[in-house]
């Protein structure tokens, strides 16, 4: 249901007709069986000819821009030209992404309900020499070349292919342009471990759509004005940061994080259960968000690694997704052996431990709550994998900080290490989501810093939330 709210919101209306007909052809597969008019290989080759009909327009599309390229590249045009041509060339990257989902989602739903040959919606596409994405992928490179020529003060490629991120055919024929290096200075005044102090703002479950929605929007809004405020030394995203199921690419991603590569804040990020909840890339494609300018973790080729921040150790952990055997994504997976066995083995250094990931344990259940709220019961993993035991034999975590229930932001203890929640960060439908709908307040938006002083040895929490620290939301301990 809610794929088809975002198809369309998504869908670029002057084009509407050339799109698969994703509406009916799932309406088809919803009839109880007996009352469908269509059996199951008519159906596939229905969809069929809805992929070459919107193939068609792509074709035609493509040539067109083709030629207008051309033309742009004799004639001295003026700048709105080419920008617009270089939109139209993103909403033709749009619309074959939109085919694409549509596509896989309809196949998906059809293979749960037909015992027969699974569809996969990739092959079908390359078996029929659909969607011949070397052309546009041509166009993207001239594009670019043009825009250097145009706008030569401009020092890096201000376009980037998308359909890389979506089809790996792509990536091989033009690799990325090279993306903006670290600043070395910057980059170890982060991890000095002389510095006194050290800041971090968590923010957490911001579901950005990638929909250019008003919510979307908001959130970018927040974390600008919150980061403006505290001028942490670093923002950690703890997972469900872009939604699967809508954005369309993870390369938004770069929307996100573009206010900190601004301001030369740096950054770094756990995904959480919807980041790659989608057929369009998967948990490993992720990683290439390291890649983006400012992230403190490019070194890391794992979700789950240690960084540095002054006298901080921060810990990242990736708490994983669902578990494949649960089918309906009801349950979740949980923190891995090879993950604990990585973090035991793992040298203390600093002198705190601060961990961050997406999904509670299950000792956030039995915990005390010191400040903050508890609007849920959190939603943590069945299986117990025994990471709070690793955490209390060897001592050097002496907090961890998670997202997902969108109602807690509570701090709580448990044999002396703090279990906190951070702040939901996202506006966006799923962010406003709860189990308990009839929960009296709806908490204002907003991140959570963690600071430690050296000096003081004292570690400090709070929520900022657009319009300052929220009140009653402090806390601090000493760390011996
Ligand atoms: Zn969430
Ligand atoms: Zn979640």
């Amino acid at each position: 249901m809610r794929f088809t709210i975002a198809w369309r919101n998504q869908i670029y209306k002057p084009w509407s007709e050339y799109y698969i007909n994703y509406e009916s052809l799932k309406s088809e597969l919803r009839l109880p069986a007996g009352e469908s008019i269509l059996n199951d290989e008519t159906w596939v080759s229905c969809l069929l000819d809805e992929l070459r009909r919107s193939d068609a327009f792509f074709v035609q599309m493509g040539q067109g821009l083709l030629v207008k390229l051309s033309q742009l590249e004799d004639d001295d045009k003026s700048v709105s030209e080419v920008v617009e041509f270089c939109n139209t060339l993103d909403n033709l990257g749009n619309f074959l992404v939109m085919n694409y989902m549509a596509a896989s989602k309809l196949a998906k739903t059809r293979n749960k309900c037909v015992i027969a040959v699974a569809l996969d919606i990739r092959e079908l596409i390359q078996m029929h020499n659909l969607y011949n994405l070397s052309r546009l992928n041509d166009l993207s490179t001239k594009v670019e070349l043009l825009l250097l020529k145009k706008f030569p003060h401009l020092t890096s490629p201000k376009r980037s292919c998308m359909l890389c991120v979506e089809f790996p055919e792509c990536q091989e024929q033009a690799p990325h342009p090279k993306r903006m290096s670290l600043d070395p200075t910057m980059q170890k005044s982060l991890h000095d471990a002389s510095l006194q102090a050290g800041t971090v703002v968590q923010f957490t479950d911001l579901h950005y759509f990638n929909n250019k929605s008003k919510e979307d929007q908001e959130g970018i809004d927040l974390i600008t004005t919150i980061v403006d405020r505290v001028k942490p030394d670093l923002v950690i995203f703890t997972g469900d940061i872009i939604d699967g199921r809508y954005c369309g690419a993870f390369s938004c991603f770069e929307n996100i994080v573009k206010p900190l590569i601004q301001r030369k804040v740096y950054w770094t990020y756990v995904p959480g259960n919807h980041d790659d909840e989608t057929d369009l890339f998967t948990r490993e494609d992720l990683l290439k968000i390291y890649s983006l300018p400012f992230c403190a973790s490019q070194h890391s080729s794992s979700f789950t690694h240690s960084l540095d921040v002054g006298p901080m150790q921060i810990y990242l952990i990736d708490s994983n997704g669902y578990l494949e055997t649960s089918g309906d994504h009801a349950v979740y997976d949980y923190i891995h052996k090879d993950q604990i066995d990585w973090y035991c083995q793992h040298p203390t250094r600093g002198e705190v431990g601060v961990a961050f990931f997406h999904i509670p344990i299950i000792e956030y259940k039995t915990s005390r709550v010191l400040v903050g709220r508890r609007g849920e019961e959190p939603c943590t993993p069945k299986h117990n994998s025994g990471f709070f035991s690793a955490i209390q034999e060897k001592r050097d975590i002496h907090a961890m900080f998670t997202g997902h229930d969108h109602w807690n932001d509570f701090v709580g203890e448990l044999d002396g290490i703090w279990l906190g929640y951070g702040r939901v960060t996202g506006s966006t439908e799923p962010s406003v989501y709860s189990d308990y709908s009839n929960s009296l307040f709806c908490p204002a938006r907003g991140g959570r810093v963690v600071r430690y002083n050296s000096a003081t040895k004292q570690l400090s929490t709070w929520i900022e939330t657009a319009h300052g620290q929220e009140d009653g939301t402090h806390i601090t301990k000493l760390i011996q």
